[in-house]
């Protein structure tokens, strides 16, 4: 047994139906099949997992598995965002069908935010549904993505634009597969902790000030706190607003500008979570122009970003660049922009109409 293992529940109950599900977080836990092994309606799953991945977890998982008698068929994708699409799908459907897998086959997502997506919004299509468990391999893909219950792909003409709300059974984070992550992929995932804090909890951001050091050089302790805390939160949310009504949106802080960022520097140059950073400082910067925060409460937040690499500079463009590029945003109702700024370290809030001018000043501001 694992002394260490920490495990955070996400409470989903609507109407008759309960689809709570445990987050166990800890070292070592890619082994403990044990862990899976109660949510599997059959001795069979369907590992799905990419190029990169797959050759340095793989055969522990399967191994592990088949010593539980789960016999365990291998999908193996090609990496990247850029194949986060239907084509990639299809893959996924055709390699379930023939090797004839039944609805109580269970898919396993062994990944990033990449195979997680895809692997949830197949399990969420084949057959109408069945099992589904997410492996999370990335800072990003533990603390956020694997957490909630959004899958799906993107569309030549859109991100994320084809998908469905499907939740797993069980998550299971091994912050041990964080020791081969690229540092730029692990500050990425830094990001959206961070954020975590701002939004909704100042004494989880004054830990994180204390620990950045720790965290960057991937403390086994303060990776596993830091996860744990981030899941609680995001899992506190999605309870609260599974289909992002209200409150969820909250989680956007910085993404309103970071997608623009994304988007204007062409999708991959700056990883999401780099964007997020840079657009978490334009949306501090908005909160303290219109007096929510202070200076000194910028300042915190700057130093914190720069503390984890991060960016804390928009890349330089018009502004009627940005504003164009943000009005793609989901969040974009009736034409109306609206964002979310802070009401001081900790606690976040959605923003009524917010006057062109201070955004403009805003963003000439944050630019490079
Ligand atoms: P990713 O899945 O592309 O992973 C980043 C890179 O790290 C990839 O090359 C991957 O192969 C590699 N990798 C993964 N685990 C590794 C490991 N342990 N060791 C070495 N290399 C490893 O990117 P990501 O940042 O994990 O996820 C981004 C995706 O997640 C985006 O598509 C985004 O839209 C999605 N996302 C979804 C949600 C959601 O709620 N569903 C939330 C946030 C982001
Ligand atoms: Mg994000």
């Amino acid at each position: 047994m694992n002394n260490s293992m920490q495990t955070v529940r996400v409470e989903l109950h609507s109407g008759d139906e309960d689809r709570s599900y445990p987050i166990h977080i800890g070292k070592g836990l890619l082994a403990q099949t044990d862990l899976l092994l109660p949510h599997l309606p059959q001795k069979r799953v369907a590992i799905v997992t990419n190029t990169t991945v797959g050759p340095l977890y793989l055969a522990l998982l399967r191994t592990a598995l088949e010593g539980q008698g789960i016999a365990s068929i291998e999908i193996t994708l090609p990496d990247g965002e850029d194949h986060k699409n239907g084509q990639t799908l299809n893959l996924i459907y055709e390699a379930l069908l023939a090797q004839r897998c039944e609805r109580k086959t269970t898919l396993i997502a062994l990944g990033g935010g990449v195979i997680g997506d895809l692997t949830g919004f197949a399990a969420a299509t084949y057959l109408r549904g069945v099992p589904f468990v997410q492996i999370p391999t990335t800072l990003l893909a533990q603390v956020d993505s694997s957490v909630g219950g959004k899958t799906g792909i993107n569309h030549p003409l859109g991100k994320n634009m084809i998908g469905a709300f499907y939740q797993p059974r069980v998550v299971i984070a091994d912050s041990d597969t964080l020791n081969t992550l690229p540092d730029r992929e692990l500050r990425a995932g830094i990001a959206e902790v961070i954020k975590y804090g701002l939004i909704r909890d100042v004494q989880f951001f004054e830990w994180l000030e204390l620990n950045m050091i720790r965290l960057v050089a991937r403390d086994p302790d303060a990776l596993n706190t830091a996860i744990r805390r981030s899941c609680e939160i995001k899992a506190e949310i999605v309870a609260a607003d599974e289909r992002e009504g209200g409150v969820r949106s909250l989680l956007n802080l910085g993404h309103t500008f970071g997608h623009a960022i994304e988007n204007a520097m062409g999708y991959g140059v700056w990883l999401h979570g780099e964007a997020v950073a840079a657009g978490i400082i334009m949306a501090a910067e908005l909160s303290r122009r219109l007096k929510l925060i202070n200076e000194y409460d910028l300042e915190r937040i700057r130093r914190i970003f720069q503390l984890a690499g991060l960016p804390i500079v928009a890349p330089k463009f018009l502004s009627e660049d940005y504003f164009s590029l943000m009005k793609l945003d989901k969040k974009v109702e009736e034409g109306r922009m609206r964002f979310i700024l802070l009401n001081k370290i900790g606690k976040a809030m959605m923003s009524h109409e917010v006057p062109t001018s201070i955004l403009t000043e805003t963003l000439v501001t944050c630019m490079a």
